[in-house]
């Protein structure tokens, strides 16, 4: 009985829609939509406009052995789109969902250049050797990629206001190189190296023991290094000092 009265209501409705005039009721219609949809867009603008970086490669190898390497086997869109994913693939590592979180950094640029070395990340730009890329033996473009993993890492990653030890910002950096499974052959194996902060492939794996430990331990370690630094932090994580957690790692490969 409901129905019945709800339909004779909207039968009414139309019958008035008519009245007011067809194309005036359409314009109207299609105004508001429009408005929606403006507001949809400027709310996701504002939202993106918050968050968004901005991506820049360059390559100024030019026509050296390296420089036309990097345009064959590499080249500028694969480059960035590798920037991209790498940032993704690093604020899951982090464990950042909110842009609060993260470090402020509205772009990043790479620059291919024939240099010393093989790599580095300063002022939200990053460095890569072109004569590295020509002299490489082997698969260049997951090397390359391995590279910007680790060095874009730097660009996101605390370092407790300058505190944080050189072996332990290296070791996470190639913390999440390993973990996004462009740990290249040559590494140590688990449980090598002499040092717990010794950086790099060394300390990487130390942190995939502590993370082992407590699952998301490096994010955590991460915020906390958001304005200083700690020995203390694995302690407060992991109910152990750094020492006694590298014993252990130690013995359980027998070292
Ligand atoms: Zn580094």
């Amino acid at each position: 009985m409901g129905l019945g009265k709800s339909v004779v209501i909207e039968k009414q409705r139309m019958n008035g829609d008519l009245r007011m005039g067809k194309k005036r009721k359409q314009h109207r219609a299609m105004a508001s939509r429009h408005i929606v949809l403006l507001s949809c867009f400027v709310f996701l603008a504002a939202q993106h406009g918050i968050q968004a970086v901005e991506y820049e490669v360059t390559n100024n190898a030019g026509s050296s052995a390296g420089g036309v390497r990097f345009t064959n086997e590499i080249g500028i869109p694969y480059s960035r789109q590798t920037l991209v994913s790498a940032t993704d693939f690093i604020w899951g590592v982090f464990q950042q969902n909110t842009p609060e979180e993260r470090k402020t950094v509205q772009k990043v640029s790479l620059i291919i250049e024939n240099m010393d070395g093989v790599a580095y990340a300063s002022n939200n730009e990053i460095h890569v050797n072109a004569n590295y890329i020509g002299s490489y033996s082997g698969d260049v473009k997951t090397e390359f990629t391995g590279v910007l993993y680790h060095e874009m890492t730097h660009i996101w990653q605390w370092n407790g206001n300058g505190q944080t030890p050189g072996g332990l910002i290296e070791g996470i950096a190639d913390y999440v190189r390993l973990k996004a499974n462009y740990a290249p052959s040559h590494w140590v194996q688990p449980g090598q190296g002499n040092r717990w902060d010794q950086g790099y492939d060394v300390t990487a794996r130390f942190l995939d023991y502590c993370n082992s430990l407590r699952n998301g331990f490096v994010a955590e370690l991460n915020k906390k290094m958001r304005s200083g630094y700690s020995a203390d932090f694995f302690v407060e994580l992991l109910g152990k000092t750094v020492d006694q957690l590298w014993t252990d790692y130690k013995a359980k490969y027998g070292n």
